[in-house]
């Protein structure tokens, strides 16, 4: 068996050692157009920032070990240009030497990857204007950076601009972030970016929302950014980060299917539309976990998995991808930010019923030094309760609920299970009743109408006259601090006694600062004939 590779980082090189393991006689061929095999794309911004020093912890393994180690037939700085599906192999550009030849292949996997996008703006070819992939961006953006950058332009708050922004800022380099959409982190709902834009405030950036670069001018103090709203941000260096498309041309050209974003169209076996390609990784369209229709998710972890599973249905064991749910995660100067499954925004644009909690509990137990709030926000199907989606921002410990979650999606479960799960707890690590349990309480209560709720957008949406009765059960000081008009005030330690003067025929909201005390007010029987929480 002869397997050729196109592509040797994340999905190629996993695919190539899998193989390997499976078969001590295939002979396995690595095809890469850079220097460099498997390393570590998501380590790059932290190099720019100085928090990975060394530049050769970010190559995983190199050429030389894989084929020490692995008997793999490596050849970088060389590019595959065309496949000829009738004989069965492709052809080869050698960057260095620059012949160009043919190799066979009895099967072959396409793990090409993505490519930063770059939209046609004026000037957006000038030098110091960086997109950040491979370590070959990553030197030339920390040539531009050593050199002493004072004012820089991040184009794009997704995952990788905001990991830019927060390794320029480490540097102490003025920087302004320019983002289309109305909030950072798009893939995210927007409530859940708040702590995010005032994190990145706090730090002294400047976040320009529903902005765009409009085009780029090269001065003699350097660059200019000129945005849609006619705004001009002078900077020395630029990094785009608003997303990338899949590396599809040889798939393309070689009459492989594509899905309508580009995304080369696999089986569940991971094969193309020739069984003896295969394909991977930030190239491939898959099928949405949650929803099930076709998605892009260039994740790592998905394209690892990938690999694995094309090696393994090439030496004949049967092996299924299940499909991406898109589980994420950043930090943010010392936040968390994760989510996995669907947000509420794709399931309202799918269309897909679905209900809402939230949840505002500790990392751990509140009494054990160093406690930190984090807010989860649950999706779940209003009538079975099966976990949907879950996005998490905080502190410590969000990073675990999401991965707890993002188990709970991958094995069907309801909210009704995460009421029942049993997780680890000692006072430093959680509580009695984890997080997890808590927005399944609260989601389960919702489904078994225990509490019902209302959500503070529908109710903001209704005019004031057709409003419940607004009743604040926060202390007389909270609710001077602020509080929402034409709301009623009675702390919730002082309901009991004066439940008289709550109105008989008319329905009532509780709401407090987080949703605890609004819950306990609203589980008063006299209230509950009438109430409804909100918090
Ligand atoms: P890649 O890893 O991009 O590898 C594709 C390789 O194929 C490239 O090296 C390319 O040179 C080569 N190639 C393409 N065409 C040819 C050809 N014709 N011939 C030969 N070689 C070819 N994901 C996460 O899950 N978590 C993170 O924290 C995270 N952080 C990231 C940070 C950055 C800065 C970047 C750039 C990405 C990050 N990602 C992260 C995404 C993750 O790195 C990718 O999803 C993953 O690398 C995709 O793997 P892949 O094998 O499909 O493509």
């Amino acid at each position: 068996m002869k397997i050729v590779i196109v592509g040797g980082v994340a999905g190629g090189a996993s695919a190539a050692a899998r193989a390997r393991r499976l078969s001590e006689d295939a002979q396995i061929v690595l095809i890469e157009r850079g220097p460099d095999v498997s390393f570590a794309n998501c380590g790059l911004p932290y190099y720019i920032g100085g928090k990975i020093t060394d530049r050769d912890k970010l190559l995983v393994v190199t050429p030389k070990r894989l084929e020490e180690r692995l008997q793999l037939d490596v050849r970088v700085r060389s590019s595959v240009e065309a496949i000829d599906r009738k004989s069965k192999t492709v052809q080869i550009h050698d960057l260095e030497s620059g012949r160009k030849y043919e190799e066979s292949y009895d099967k072959l996997i396409l793990a090409p990857g993505a490519v930063p996008l770059r939209p046609p703006i004026p000037g957006i070819d000038l030098p110091g204007i960086f997109t950040l992939r491979n370590l070959q961006d990553v030197d030339r953006i920390k040539a531009v950076v050593d050199q002493g950058v004072q004012q820089a332009v991040v184009v794009g708050a997704g995952f990788i601009g905001l990991e830019v922004v927060e390794n320029l800022v480490r540097l102490g380099v003025s920087t302004t972030v320019v983002e289309l959409q109305d909030q950072v982190l798009p893939p995210f709902d927007k409530e859940m970016t708040t702590p995010l834009a005032e994190a990145l405030a706090a730090k002294g950036v400047t976040l320009l929302l529903g902005e765009a670069a409009d085009g780029f001018e090269e001065t003699d103090e350097g660059l200019v950014v000129r945005l849609k709203s006619g705004q001009e941000l002078p900077a020395q260096l630029v990094a785009l980060g608003i997303g990338v498309r899949p590396e599809n041309k040889l798939a393309v050209d070689a009459g492989l299917k594509v899905g309508p974003r580009g995304g080369i169209q696999v089986n569940e076996y991971l094969q193309t539309n020739d069984p003896d390609i295969y394909a991977v990784g930030d190239a491939i369209e898959v099928k949405d976990f949650v929803l099930g229709g076709p998605t892009q998710v260039p994740l790592a972890g998905p394209a690892n998995r990938q690999g694995r599973i094309a090696a393994d249905n090439i030496f004949g064991r049967s092996s299924k991808y299940r499909g991406t749910q898109g589980t994420a995660i950043l930090g943010l100067f010392g936040l968390t930010a994760a989510m996995t499954g669907a947000s509420e925004k794709v399931l309202k644009r799918s269309e897909v019923p679905h209900r809402i909690v939230y949840v505002h509990p500790s990392n751990h137990a509140g009494y054990y030094p160093g406690a930190e709030q984090m807010t989860l926000k649950l999706l779940f199907d209003p009538e079975s309760g099966k976990v949907l989606g879950a996005q998490g921002i905080g502190g410590a410990g969000v990073d675990k609920r999401i991965d707890v979650l993002a188990v709970a999606i991958q094995a069907g479960m309801t909210v009704f299970d995460l009421e029942e799960m049993e997780l680890a707890y000692a006072p430093q690590f959680g509580s009695a009743k984890d997080p997890i349990n808590m927005a399944g309480f609260v989601a389960a209560g919702l489904i078994r109408d225990d509490h019902p709720q209302i959500d503070v957008s529908s109710l903001l949406a209704t005019s004031p006259a057709e409003r419940p009765l607004l009743l604040d059960v926060r202390t007389v000081e909270e609710f001077a601090n602020g509080h929402i008009p034409g709301s009623m005030n009675i702390p919730v330690d002082d309901l009991r006694s004066r439940l008289e003067e709550l109105p008989k025929d008319q329905e009532i909201a509780v709401y407090c600062q987080v949703g605890q005390r609004g819950y306990l007010g609203c589980d008063l029987p006299q209230v509950k004939k009438h109430g409804r929480k909100t918090s």
